[in-house]
């Protein structure tokens, strides 16, 4: 029998099917009209939704390439480099400056703990008063790896105070939690197609202020591909510097045309509603979250089964019994943790389909869950989350 798989990974996340039919358009010319209309379309959208006057610029390839080119356009061999972290993309955040030469300084912060905005002042005050000259503060904004949502607009109000470029991984934090790009002073900010904006993978997005072209101008790493001087010249015609993944812009532009038609506030809301009540759920079924909640993310949940409970088991039932896939833990966390995706075209009924398979599965683990507990528990929390549709007097 077909079973529709419930993907609850955090990213890539589901892909609705509007939007995967937009994929499968007729090819277009990447040098025509059509594109540059496609273009100037996409990256519209994108600056509103990140709420950015900056340049926004599309490259054709994973969050882990836009982040690479972030750094390879505004820093140079020997640049000192502060890296903020506190998971496993703070970790690659900081490896991949290293291997372009950059003096990195990774400070870590615990696994599931934010990273506080006092702790990079001190950070930066000790830099200072050791007479290095910090160039750059990189940080995660969302952890996908351990579910912290950073406080980024405190600690970028910090960076700004010691006038430093602040380059933020917000690959899975932006269009799922609040990002201001502008008012909030980020200089490079990345996301990616495949997390919040839900469409498939392909496409990274980097915004680049007047500070960071202004770096870009004595930047002197290795650039080709990724110059991203290049994609703008580029972009100022309609067009990318080489191929780009069309059928994935064309994806995007129609999901970012669904995500128009709910608005962006509507979208964090309902982001951070999904979030309480899966974590209402999780908690129902006995189980602990992972990260610190007060800074739990509004994208991803990560928890702990029950002692004796291997979190290999839970997912591979979920999959194998539930068609419900979730994610466990990467690096570190890797046989510790699990990890539900509730980012981009998410809603309330598809967390319930969640938890209603981790009851499931917990039973055949032999665990006392009694039926309807976490579902009921995270309903309670949805439904108290929110004014009715009677009072609220708009949909969601
Ligand atoms: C997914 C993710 C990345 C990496 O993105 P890829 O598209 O897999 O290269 C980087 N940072 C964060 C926070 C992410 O969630």
């Amino acid at each position: 029998m077909y079973r529709q798989q419930n993907l609850r990974i955090p990213g890539p996340t589901f892909v609705p099917q509007a939007v995967l039919n937009a994929s499968a358009r007729p090819m277009i010319n990447h040098r025509g009209p059509e594109f540059a209309a496609l273009l100037a379309g996409v990256t519209r959208a994108l600056q509103d939704f990140l709420r950015t006057q900056n340049d926004v610029l599309t490259l054709t390839a994973s969050g882990s390439g836009g982040m690479e080119a972030a750094i390879a356009n505004t820093l140079s061999a020997g640049d000192r480099v502060l890296c903020f972290s506190n998971g496993a993309f703070g970790e690659r955040f900081a490896a991949i400056a290293k291997s372009y030469g950059c003096d990195v300084r990774r400070v870590d912060t615990p696994y599931g703990q934010a990273v506080k905005p006092d702790h990079v002042r001190t950070e930066l005050e000790r830099e200072r008063d050791g007479g290095r000259d910090v160039k750059a503060v990189l940080v995660t904004h969302n952890e996908t790896s351990c579910g912290i949502l950073n406080p980024v607009k405190e600690i970028a109000e910090v960076v700004r105070s010691f006038d430093r470029l602040l380059i933020v991984d917000s690959v899975s934090g932006a269009a799922a939690a609040e990002l201001d790009v502008d008012a909030w002073g980020i200089d490079v900010a990345v996301t990616a197609s495949q997390k919040a904006w839900g469409a498939p993978p392909g496409i990274a997005i980097v915004t680049m202020s007047e500070r960071a072209w202004k770096a870009a101008e004595t930047s002197t790493l290795p650039k080709a591909y990724f110059s991203l001087a290049d994609a703008k010249a580029y972009l100022e015609k309609g067009q990318t510097p080489a191929t780009p993944a069309v059928s994935v812009l064309i994806a995007l532009q129609e999901s970012l045309r669904l995500m128009a038609e709910e608005g962006l506030e509507a979208i964090l809301k309902r982001h951070r509603r999904l979030a309480r009540a899966t974590r209402a759920g999780i908690r129902a079924l006995g189980m602990q979250i992972f990260p610190d909640e007060t800074y739990a993310s509004p994208a991803v949940t990560a928890f702990r089964p029950p002692a004796r409970v291997d979190p290999k088991n839970v997912i591979r039932i979920l999959r194998d019994d539930y068609d419900t896939v979730i994610a466990g833990g990467p690096g570190k966390l890797d046989g510790q943790i699990c990890r539900i995706g509730h980012l981009g075209f998410v809603t309330v009924q598809d967390v319930v389909a969640c938890l209603s398979a981790m009851e499931l599965t917990m039973r055949d683990l032999n665990q006392p869950v009694e039926p309807g507990v976490a579902v009921a528990a995270a309903l309670r929390s949805y439904s108290a989350d929110a004014p009715s549709k009677a009072t609220a007097g708009s949909r969601r």
